[in-house]
């Protein structure tokens, strides 16, 4: 144990281990990083493959759940509202990045192949979604975007 602290990366290590007990120990106060290893969507079961569709669910009891598309985290959502603290979603064009529901657009196109099938995709803005629908083509009459709390209080 002593050897790893004089090695060069020692401050990568110490970084990633008070990462990693936050992670473990205290409600994450903002997004986290999707976990590396293969993951299921609590939602479906199906395997998290394409990120661009992931979501994340903090619930009231300090749990994160993920999901691999948009169309199961609004399902979840509409199913178990009342536990639910916070959800964020990856953002469709920039998947480094996650949303904040409260922040977040959702984009229904038929050329957006997300994994259940649902069509939906998330923006940071109505304005970065309708651009990148114009930019691919899509008709004015073809696509809808809403906002997440609009999408997941509807029934
Ligand atoms: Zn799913």
């Amino acid at each position: 144990m002593g050897g790893l602290w004089h090695n060069q990366g020692h401050g990568t290590i110490l970084v990633q281990l008070l990462v990693l007990c936050c992670a473990v120990g205290c409600r994450p106060s903002g997004p986290v990083d999707l976990p590396t290893s293969p993951l299921k969507c609590v939602q479906c079961q199906m395997t998290i493959v394409d990120q661009r569709f992931a979501a994340q669910v903090h619930t009231q009891k300090g749990r994160v759940l993920f999901f691999d598309s948009v169309e199961c985290v609004r399902q979840y959502t509409v199913e178990h509202h009342d536990q639910i603290r916070r959800v964020y979603l990856r953002s469709f064009l920039n998947p480094p990045r996650w949303i904040d529901g409260t922040e977040a657009w959702v984009a229904r196109w038929s050329g957006i192949r997300s994994p259940m099938g649902g069509n939906l995709a998330a923006f940071a803005s109505e304005e970065e979604a309708r651009a990148w629908l114009e930019s691919m083509g899509a008709a004015a009459g073809d696509f809808a975007i809403q906002r997440w709390n609009e999408l997941t209080s509807l029934n």
